[in-house]
């Protein structure tokens, strides 16, 4: 199947990944809205919220709830959005949840690479 988040779930395309499990990958945005823009994802293909089931859907919220802990120790975060798109809003056909930080003050947008050398140091 031809499916870039497949593709990071089986490594063919790198990733800077921050969290997997048996069940998820946590990697961040190519083209982050603000810094730690992280995009969660199930390993399984689920096109969209119409087929998404209960356990993978709990597991994610748990694992969304990590990750806030990690960004505000991480990045010092100030709050988070939480973005899902369904339909012709819906640019990669593999169901994610993204992760938006918000900050207080102006951010920089900085390299995806010093953003990822932060979250995992
Ligand atoms: P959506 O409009 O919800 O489908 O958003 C897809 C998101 O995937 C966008 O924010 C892209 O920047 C992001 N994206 C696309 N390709 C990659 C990739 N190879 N690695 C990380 N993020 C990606
Ligand atoms: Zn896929």
């Amino acid at each position: 199947m031809d499916c870039i988040f497949c593709k990071i779930i089986e490594g063919e395309i790198p990733s800077y990944t921050v969290y997997e499990d048996e069940i998820v990958k946590v990697f961040l945005d190519v083209n982050p809205d603000s810094n730690g823009h992280l995009l969660i994802i199930p390993k399984k293909h689920i096109l969209d919220i119409n087929e998404m089931d209960a356990n993978t859907w709990t597991h994610m919220l748990e694992i969304t709830k990590k990750m806030r802990k990690l960004l505000e120790t991480k990045l010092q975060i100030d709050g988070l959005t939480l973005i899902q798109n369904n339909g012709m809003i819906q640019e990669v056909k593999h169901f994610h949840l993204h992760l938006k930080p918000f900050y207080r003050d102006p951010q920089t947008i900085l390299p995806v690479e010093d953003i990822y050398e932060k979250i995992t140091h």
